[in-house]
């Protein structure tokens, strides 16, 4: 399943690409661009633009009733069963680019060293050159993640 948010749901966007889905967002792009795109790279458009839909009838759409970020993923998430497809730290958060491990060999000039020396699990995004790594008791990412994840598959198994 692969999407593409419009231009006012940037924040979902990054929320996707942080559990591994595959979406698109461009800040600046017009709505028949993005209905375009849907089309030829069958992906889902994610909009709460009614009047847009009203007005391009897309075939592959779907419009968000959630209002803040988390809740967005978690709609998303659920709408379209996305937990067995997430794969959290496998996509750049930036360009939407699959990551790549790398040996720390490979990062040692491109972070700190405290990054460094802190951490041994490493991603590069060969696209946009963006460094990515992992802890997972810190991370912050991590607590949303698990935040998006469990909660929904908890009420399902009641
Ligand atoms: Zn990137």
């Amino acid at each position: 399943m692969k999407f593409i948010a419009d231009v006012m749901l940037g924040g979902l966007a990054k929320y996707l690409r942080m559990l591994g889905i595959d979406t698109k967002y461009y800040k600046n792009i017009d709505d028949k661009s993005i209905v375009k795109i849907s089309e030829e790279e069958d992906r889902v458009i994610l909009t709460k633009d009614k009047k847009m839909v009203k007005e391009l009838n897309p075939k592959n759409v779907y419009i968000v009733e959630a209002n803040h970020t988390i809740d967005q993923t978690k709609e998303v998430v659920d709408r379209f069963d996305l937990r067995s497809q997430v794969n959290p730290l496998s996509r750049c958060l930036i360009c939407n680019s699959v990551l790549r491990e790398v040996t720390k060999d490979e990062v040692k000039e491109l972070v700190d060293d405290i990054t460094f020396n802190s951490f041994d699990e490493f991603y590069v995004c060969d696209n946009c050159k963006k460094v990515y790594w992992h802890s997972t008791h810190t991370d912050r990412m991590q607590i949303i993640i698990e935040k998006i994840i469990n909660q929904g598959s908890q009420w399902g198994s009641k």
